[in-house]
C-alpha cells in the first residue's frame, strides 16, 4: 500500500518501531523529560513567542480546536471566523455550540481570502478571529499574511487551525501575532492519530487563566499546570507521545522545521508538474505544500479513489458531502518519495489506457 492521503500518514521505520514496544509507566522522571523536550520543540518549530507554552491532548484534532474554543473564548467576544469547507464548518459549530457570539465569513469552494472580503469588517467591534491556516477539504491555503495584518490592526486575539499545515508550509506564531496554534499527531507529524497540540502565547495563557470552563477533560488550565513538570492531567497516549518525541527530534537534527517544509514542498512541486498532461484540474485559488485537491474531468472522483485503491494498492483522499464525485486529494505529507510519486502517476496513465479517465 502507499498512502497519499491526508491523515494518518505514513511514518517513518523508527516511529513504527516505537509502536511496536511496551508502552511504559508514565508517571516518572524520565517520561517528563520525553515531554518537557517535546514542548520545547513544539514551541521552537511554531515560532512561539517567549512566555508561550504547549499542551498535549489526547484526542483528535477537533479535541483542540473544541479546547481552545472553550478556554480562549467567551460570550463577551466577538469573533470572525473563515469557513471555506468541513474544517471551518467545524469551528461555526463549535462557536455556535459554546454560546459564543460570532459573524462568518463564508467562501465559495477553492476561493481565498481577499483584502476585499475583510475590509466590511474593519473597526467592526470584533475581538477575536478563528482560522484554518489551511482548509484541508478544499486544499485552500488562506493568505495567513493578509488574515495577520487585519488582526494586527483591529487587535484581535487570533486563533490558527494549524492541523494539516504545520511542518508543511512555514508558519511563524510570533510573526503572524497568532495566539494560539492548533496541531495533531496524524498530519505533516506523520505519527498515528490520538494526540493533539496547542501551542498558547501569553495573550492566550492569561484568557486561559481567567476562563470558567465547565469541561473537565478539556479545561486547559489543568493542562498547563501538569505541564509544568512535563505531566498531564490524566493517562495519555503515551506510545504516540513517544513516537512523536522521536519525530520531533529527528526533525530537528535533519535541519530543522524549514528542512522538513523544503522537503514537503519539493515533492508537492514535483507530483503537480507530473501531473500537467492528464485530465485533472487543480481547484484550488491558493496551494499548500501538503495536498493537491484535484477535479478528473472525464470521470467520477470518487471512481478513481475506489479503483486506485482496490486495483492497485494507492489510496488518495476522497473528499466527502458535496465534493464526493467531483474532487479527490493527493497528499504530500508522511513518509513519501519521488517514487512513490511515479508509481502513482503511472497508476493514472494506465487508467487512461484503460479508458477510465
Ligand atoms: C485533520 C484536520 C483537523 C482535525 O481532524 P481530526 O479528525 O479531529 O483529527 C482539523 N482541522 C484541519 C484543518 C484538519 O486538516
Amino acid at each position: 500500500m502507499i498512502n497519499f492521503t491526508v491523515g494518518p500518514v505514513q511514518s517513518s521505520e523508527k516511529v513504527r518501531e516505537i509502536g511496536a514496544e511496551q508502552v511504559p509507566y508514565f508517571r516518572t522522571n524520565e517520561f517528563s523529560e520525553l515531554m518537557l523536550e517535546n514542548e520545547k520543540l513544539m514551541l521552537k518549530f511554531s515560532a512561539a513567542p517567549d512566555g508561550s507554552k504547549a499542551v498535549f491532548i489526547t484526542g483528535s484534532g477537533t479535541a483542540a480546536m473544541e479546547a481552545a474554543i472553550l478556554n480562549t473564548l467567551t460570550s463577551s467576544d466577538k469573533v470572525l471566523v473563515v469557513n471555506g469547507g468541513s474544517f471551518g464548518q467545524r469551528f461555526v459549530e463549535l462557536l455556535t455550540l459554546h454560546e459564543i457570539p460570532f459573524t462568518e465569513i463564508k467562501l465559495d469552494q477553492g476561493k481565498q481570502v481577499t483584502k476585499n472580503m475583510l475590509a466590511p469588517y474593519n473597526g467592526g467591534g470584533y475581538t477575536a478571529f478563528v482560522v484554518n491556516a489551511h482548509e484541508t477539504s478544499t486544499g485552500v491555503y488562506y493568505d495567513m499574511n493578509l488574515i495577520s495584518d487585519f488582526c494586527k490592526r483591529n487587535k484581535l486575539f487570533l486563533v490558527v487551525d494549524s492541523i494539516s499545515s504545520f511542518l508543511a508550509d512555514e508558519f511563524n506564531m510570533e510573526k503572524l501575532g497568532a495566539s494560539v496554534m492548533i496541531t495533531g499527531s496524524q498530519k505533516a507529524l506523520a505519527c498515528p492519530p490520538g494526540i493533539s497540540i496547542i501551542v498558547l502565547a501569553p495573550a492566550a495563557l492569561k484568557r486561559v487563566q481567567n476562563s470558567k470552563v465547565k469541561c473537565m477533560y478539556l479545561d486547559l488550565k489543568d493542562a498547563i499546570k501538569n505541564m509544568e513538570r512535563g505531566q498531564t492531567p490524566f493517562t495519555p497516549a503515551v506510545g504516540i507521545l513517544r513516537q512523536i518525541h522521536e519525530r520531533l527530534l529527528c526533525i530537528d537534527k535533519d535541519g530543522g522545521v524549514s528542512a522538513e517544509i523544503q522537503k514537503i514542498a519539493d515533492l508537492a512541486r514535483y507530483f503537480r508538474q507530473e501531473i500537467k498532461e492528464l485530465p485533472f484540474e487543480v481547484v484550488s485559488e491558493s496551494l499548500s505544500n501538503a495536498v493537491t485537491p484535484l477535479h478528473p474531468t472525464t470521470a467520477s472522483a470518487y471512481d478513481i479513489f475506489t479503483i486506485l485503491k482496490d486495483e492497485y494498492g494507492i489510496w488518495v483522499c476522497p473528499n466527502g458531502g458535496k465534493l464526493k464525485t467531483s474532487v479527490f486529494r493527493v497528499g504530500h505529507i508522511g513518509l513519501l518519495t519521488k517514487d512513490d510519486y511515479d508509481t502513482l502517476i503511472s497508476a493514472f496513465k494506465d487508467l487512461q489506457k484503460r479508458g477510465i479517465i
